[in-house]
C-alpha cells in the first residue's frame, strides 16, 4: 500500500499523455500559448508502462488519462490497452474536451477505457466559443451520442463554474444530462496558472442550494465519486457533484498524484512540489530505485493547497499538470 507522509492512501494517478491542446479554455491556456513540452522531452508508452508498473505492484489501482487533450497523442488506445493489462490495475478512465470522441471512442472503449468524464461549459455555442476560443460544441455533442451508444458508463460532464455562469445555463445544462442518464458535476474554478487566476470564481454553495430546491434534489453518495459531494434524485436516476476546492477543501481525503508528459510527478495539483522520473528512467535506474523514489516522493507530498491564501503560487499550465 502507498502512504504518504500523513498517512493517505494514494492509489489513483493522473496521467498527462500530452501538454497539447486543441482549445484554449479561458480558465485553463492563454490564446497565444506556445511553451509546449519536445516530443523528445515526452515520456515514451514505454517509459510510461514501465513506470506505472512499478506504481501498481505498490498499490497504484486506478489511472486516468489526461492532458493537454489526450486524444490527441497518437496511439493513445494502444497505451489505454497496456495500462488496462497492468496486474494490480482495476480502473482505466479517460477525460477529454470531447472534440475527437466521435473518431476515438470505439478503439479506447475496445481497449479498456471504461468510464469517462468530458468537459463541457454550456450548451450555448456562443458561450462555448467565448469560453474555449473555438466553435467547439457541435463535436462535443456529437462525440458524446457516439460514446453514449459505444456503452462508456458512468459518462460525466465537467462544467467549470465561472463568475458568468448562471443559474440558467446549469439548468439547461442538469436538463441535458438527465435526458441522457449523464452525471454532471460542477467545478469551482481553480487559481491554475494566470488563466486560471484570471477566470473569475463563482461559489457553489449557494448554487447548490437553488439546484436542490428547483429540481427537487436530495443528498446522494455515489459509489466512486471521488472528491465531489453529490445532489441525487429522489430515485437515483440523476446525480450532480460539486466540485468545491475553494469554498470546501478535501485535501484531507487526497488520494492522486498526477504525472506530466515529461515524466515529473506532481504531487499536489495546488503545490510546486513535484519529483523527476524520466531522469532515472533513461539514466538506466532499476525498479527497486524507482520503487524508492516513488516512496520518499509520497513522503514530501503537501498536505493541502493553499488556492486561498496563496492564489499566485501555482504558475505552471492546468493542462500541463494533467487536471
Ligand atoms: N482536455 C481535457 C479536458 O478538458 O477534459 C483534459 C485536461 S483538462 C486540464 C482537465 C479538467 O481540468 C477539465 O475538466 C477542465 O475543465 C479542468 N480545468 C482546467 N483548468 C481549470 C481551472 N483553472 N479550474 C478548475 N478546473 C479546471
Ligand atoms: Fe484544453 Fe482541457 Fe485545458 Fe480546455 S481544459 S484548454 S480542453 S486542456
Amino acid at each position: 500500500m502507498l502512504l504518504d507522509g500523513f498517512g493517505r492512501r494514494v492509489d489513483y494517478l493522473r496521467l498527462s499523455v500530452t501538454d497539447r491542446c486543441d482549445l484554449r479554455c479561458s480558465y485553463c491556456m492563454p490564446e497565444g500559448f506556445k511553451g509546449y513540452q519536445e516530443p523528445r522531452d515526452w515520456l515514451s508508452f514505454d517509459e510510461i508502462e514501465r513506470l506505472l508498473a512499478v506504481f501498481a505492484r505498490l498499490g497504484l489501482k486506478h489511472i486516468r488519462l489526461t492532458g493537454g487533450e489526450p486524444l490527441l497523442r497518437k496511439s493513445l488506445p494502444t497505451l489505454a490497452q497496456r495500462l488496462a493489462a497492468l496486474p494490480g490495475i482495476e480502473d482505466l478512465s479517460l477525460s477529454t474536451n470531447g472534440t475527437q470522441l466521435a473518431k476515438h471512442a470505439a478503439r479506447l472503449h475496445r481497449a479498456g477505457v471504461t468510464r469517462l468524464n468530458v468537459s463541457l461549459d454550456s450548451l450555448d455555442r456562443t458561450r462555448v466559443r467565448a469560453i474555449c476560443r473555438r466553435d467547439a460544441l457541435p463535436q462535443v455533442l456529437a462525440g458524446l451520442e457516439v460514446a453514449r451508444n459505444e456503452g462508456f458508463r458512468p459518462i460525466k460532464i465537467n462544467m467549470v463554474a465561472l463568475a458568468s455562469t448562471t443559474d440558467e445555463d446549469i439548468a439547461a445544462m442538469v436538463a441535458y444530462c438527465m435526458a441522457r442518464g449523464f452525471v454532471l458535476r460542477l467545478i469551482e474554478t481553480m487559481p491554475v496558472g494566470a488563466a486560471g487566476r484570471d477566470a473569475g470564481f463563482l461559489d457553489l454553495h449557494p448554487v447548490r442550494e437553488r439546484l436542490r430546491e428547483r429540481f427537487g434534489l436530495i443528498d446522494g453518495v455515489v459509489a466512486g465519486g471521488g472528491p465531489a459531494r453529490y445532489l441525487v434524485s429522489p430515485d437515483g436516476s440523476f446525480q450532480i457533484g460539486f466540485i468545491t476546492p475553494i469554498s470546501q477543501h478535501f485535501c484531507e481525503t487526497c488520494n492522486r498524484v498526477r504525472l506530466g508528459v515529461d515524466g515529473m510527478l506532481h504531487l499536489c495539483l495546488g503545490q510546486n512540489d513535484c519529483v523527476d522520473f524520466r531522469t532515472p528512467l533513461r539514466a538506466g535506474g532499476s525498479d527497486a530505485e524507482l520503487e524508492q523514489q516513488l516512496r520518499s516522493a509520497l513522503q514530501a507530498k503537501p498536505w493541502r493547497h493553499e488556492f486561498r491564501e496563496r492564489p499566485q503560487q501555482v504558475v505552471r499550465l492546468m493542462s500541463s499538470t494533467g487536471g
